[in-house]
């Protein structure tokens, strides 16, 4: 397996071109949050907002709009349960963070894998929903980026017994389903199922709720600003990484939160 280095980033990573302007970097969207959870939304729309994307809609519970629109004055929201909402206009969606399991949620994603044939991002409560309703996986279109930790990738494919196994599968997977596995850990592995890679950054200071969801707002970022999906996950995954590794210089692997990780995403780009 290759390593995901600094040298792979750097040939992957866009110069930001003086004349451009907020549409060359896409419009994001993120179906994310629910009561008691809009922490993993606010953790998923700063990290994506912070990662480069042009706009960005959240599509959230209306009663829990004022939340975003207070915290994070940056993004627009949406009231998830409307079912008008324009999926194929929105150049990523990112979904999963926070989202829960409610019927009214599993409709939501379903309506989504009917209406958007773009690759999607998919994480946390999505996937779980997935992984009870099997037959949704024949619906996630190619090119999607899967990013289960180990828990959230045995609860879609199967109980494995070692990492080495799991590895594997998630490589199969890939191939099988034509979309990018991101499987989620100490070295986190990428692979679309011919090329895998193995990330080098990142500490255990991130073994916390929320790291996920973070991580989740930054792919979906780089895929809305035109990064095909394999290079958005390696930017993702090893920015991320990097990230929590600068967040070293003023905190411990105790101390640190991913709200500081976030702020040091700007380190990791320079
Ligand atoms: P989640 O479990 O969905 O919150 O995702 C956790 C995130 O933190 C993933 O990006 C993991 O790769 C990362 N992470 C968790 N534990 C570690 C660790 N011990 N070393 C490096 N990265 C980690
Ligand atoms: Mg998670």
């Amino acid at each position: 397996m290759l390593k995901l280095s600094l040298s792979i980033i750097k040939s992957i990573l866009k110069i930001r071109k003086p004349d451009t302007n907020k549409g060359t970097y896409g419009h994001a969207l993120l179906i994310v949050g629910c009561k008691g959870k809009m922490g993993a939304a606010v953790v998923s729309a700063r990290a994506c907002l912070r990662s480069g994307v042009g706009l960005l809609t959240l599509s959230v519970p209306s009663k829990e709009r004022t939340i975003l629109q207070i915290s994070i004055p940056e993004a627009m929201t949406i009231d998830r349960k409307n079912k008008e909402i324009d999926y194929p206009f929105f150049s990523a969606i990112g979904i999963g963070s926070g989202l829960g399991i409610t019927k009214k949620t599993q409709d939501v994603l379903i309506q989504l894998l009917e209406e958007y044939e773009q690759p999607l991002v998919i994480d946390a409560d999505a996937l779980n929903i997935i992984s009870l309703n099997k037959n949704l996986l024949n619906k996630i279109p190619k090119g999607t980026i899967l990013t289960p930790h180990t828990k959230e990738f045995d609860r879609l494919f199967g109980d494995h017994i070692s990492k080495e196994e799991r590895i594997k599968s998630a490589v199969k997977k890939a191939k099988e389903m034509n979309c990018i596995i991101v499987l989620k850990g100490h070295k986190t592995v990428i692979t679309n199922g011919t090329e895998s890679f193995q990330n080098s950054t990142g500490n255990s200071g991130l073994a916390k709720g929320g790291s996920g969801d973070a991580l989740t707002g930054m792919i979906t970022a780089f895929l809305a600003s035109k990064y095909t999906p394999f290079e958005s996950a390696k930017l993702g995954v090893y920015l991320h990484g990097l990230a929590a590794d600068y967040t070293l210089e003023n905190q411990s692997m105790e101390s640190m939160l991913i709200t500081d990780v976030i702020e040091n995403i700007g380190y990791s780009f320079k």
